[in-house]
């Protein structure tokens, strides 16, 4: 018994040497641990921590210390905990923004002490010390609510016309925009036609932006959008292009008497598969959502980074898109999904991104 167990030792003992000497990261290669920096902007939105926690577990597989800060929407104190990485000497920050332009000095800093700095879903702009960039699809991720809203209203066969209101992202983040053009990118030939109307005439981001992305913003716009042009008329869909922003609408919605037999909800997108957002198309109130797999985006960031250290090539798929006004950094995009009723539980919970639980 016992000599089995010495054999079996013995045969994890050489399993473990074998694989570290072919398989280790960068990190467990050299002398001391790398070290990560995350910079995450809020936690008031489940998919940052969900980012942040991801990495972590992902980066310390891999053999890196992390340090993961979220800066509560609040630009200085972001500010602050980049500069207290970069004093605490970590080797790269991985950044998610909250406002893409506020951060070029920190990023020269970072720049001087040869630090690595991957901007994280949001791209870092007005900066030249950029090196990679790890997102989704943007432009896709708007095709998709604006595919969703045309499908939602039967748009290619319907005769219409239809009220639309259209909802923003924040315009200090370059996202917004590729959301709302890939969105546009589908429903601007239904306006142009006439199928589709906004009652308000408030299009283009300068108009219908949603600061910080902010859920109470969104709900105070809609309630002025309800009261000043649909008194005698129904909203037939909205786009909104964050859950958070979603669930706003959705409550300025219900309080004028939408969600019943005799006015149903009109068709409301989001994005991120926010747990209440789940929810609320469960209970038939948001019809689509979009889902970015964080748990994909944190595991291509921590290849990205280990690749670099490893001196290998870094994966990238994109090196056309992304110009932050000073260069077009190098970046690898992932496949967003559209989400609904009828594909949430196979995308969600099939995947493990969500327990049966959670959605309860
Ligand atoms: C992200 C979205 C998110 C939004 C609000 C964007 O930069 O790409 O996934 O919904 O920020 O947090």
């Amino acid at each position: 018994m016992k000599k089995n167990l010495f054999v079996l030792l013995g045969i994890l003992l050489l399993a473990s040497m074998v694989l570290s000497a072919c398989g280790g990261s960068a990190a467990d290669d050299a002398e001391e641990k790398k070290f990560v920096g995350i910079s995450m902007p809020t936690k008031t939105s489940s998919r940052w921590i969900s980012d942040g926690e991801s990495m972590v577990a992902v980066f310390q597989e891999m053999g890196y210390e992390t340090d993961l800060q979220f800066a509560d929407d609040d630009i200085p104190n972001q500010l602050n905990q980049i500069e207290n990485m970069i004093t605490k000497g970590v080797d790269v920050l991985v950044i998610a923004a909250i406002d893409g332009a506020t951060l070029t000095d920190a990023l020269q800093q970072a720049a001087d002490n040869d630090i690595l700095v991957v901007a994280y879903d949001r791209l870092l702009v007005n900066s030249e010390n950029v090196d990679f960039y790890a997102t989704f699809d943007n432009f896709g991720v708007g095709v998709i609510m604006g595919s969703q809203i045309e499908e939602g209203l039967d748009l290619k066969n319907a005769e219409g016309p239809f009220n639309v209101e259209l909802f923003g992202g924040s315009p200090d983040d370059t996202n917004a925009y590729y959301f709302y053009d890939g969105a546009m990118s589908v429903l601007q030939p239904y306006i142009d036609s006439g199928k589709l109307v906004v009652q308000s005439g408030q299009m283009g981001m300068d108009v219908v932006s949603t600061l910080r992305w902010d859920g109470i913003v969104a709900q105070a716009r809609m309630d002025n959008l309800l009261s000043a042009f649909y008194t005698d008329k129904r909203v037939d869909a909205v786009l909104a292009p964050y859950d958070g922003l979603s669930i706003g609408i959705i409550s300025s919605l219900k309080g004028v008497g939408y969600g019943t037999e005799g006015q149903p909800m009109p068709v409301v997108t989001g994005q991120d598969a926010e747990i209440a957002s789940v929810k609320s198309m469960i209970a038939g109130e948001q019809t689509y959502t979009v889902f970015k797999d964080t748990r994909d985006l944190a595991k291509q960031t921590a290849m990205m980074v280990d690749a670099y250290f490893k001196g290998e090539e870094v994966p990238i798929n994109d090196t056309t898109t992304y110009d932050n006004s000073v260069k077009i950094v190098p970046s690898y995009l992932l496949i967003p999904y559209s989400v609904d009723i009828s594909n949430y539980y196979e995308l969600l919970v099939g995947s493990g991104y969500y327990t049966e639980a959670d959605l309860q």
